[in-house]
C-alpha cells in the first residue's frame, strides 16, 4: 500500500511542490494535470493512504474510491459542461506513471482516442 518514499501527488498535498490544488476536503484532493489531454484536464487523489491502483482502493476502501468518483463529478460540472471521461491507468504498461491511485477527469472536446 504505501512505498517508502513519498509520491509526487503526496508532496503536492504537503505543499514541498507547487500545484494548483482545485479542490480539497478532509479525504479527497483534485489538482489541475502539469500536461493537460484535454480543455479541462484534472486529477482527483486520495489524501489517505498511498494506494498504487483504483483496484486496490476498491477493496481496502469503497466509500473512498466513491467519494473520489463525487468529487470527479462534482468538479466536471463546474468546470466543464458536466460531460467527461474518468481514466485510471492501472499499470505500466496502461500508461500509468505515477503509483498513487488518481482518477483522471477529462473534459470538453476530447483527443480523438480508441475509446472515443
Ligand atoms: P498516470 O500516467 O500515472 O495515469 O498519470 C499521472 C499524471 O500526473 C500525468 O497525467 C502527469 O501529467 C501528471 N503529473 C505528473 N507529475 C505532475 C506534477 O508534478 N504536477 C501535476 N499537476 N501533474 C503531474
Amino acid at each position: 500500500m504505501s512505498t517508502s518514499e513519498p509520491s509526487i501527488f503526496s508532496r503536492i498535498l504537503a505543499r514541498e511542490i507547487p500545484a494548483d490544488i482545485v479542490y480539497e476536503s478532509e479525504s479527497v484532493f483534485a489538482i489541475t494535470d502539469i500536461a493537460p489531454q484535454a480543455p479541462v484536464h484534472l486529477l482527483v487523489i486520495p489524501k489517505t493512504g498511498e494506494y498504487r491502483s483504483v483496484g486496490e482502493l476498491a477493496k481496502a476502501d469503497p466509500a473512498l474510491l466513491a467519494e473520489m468518483v463525487a468529487v470527479a463529478d462534482q468538479l466536471a460540472a463546474e468546470r466543464s459542461d458536466g460531460e467527461y471521461r474518468l481514466v485510471f491507468n492501472t499499470g505500466e504498461s496502461a500508461g500509468q506513471t505515477v503509483f498513487h491511485v488518481h482518477a483522471h477527469v477529462l473534459g470538453g472536446q476530447l483527443p480523438e482516442g480508441t475509446l472515443a
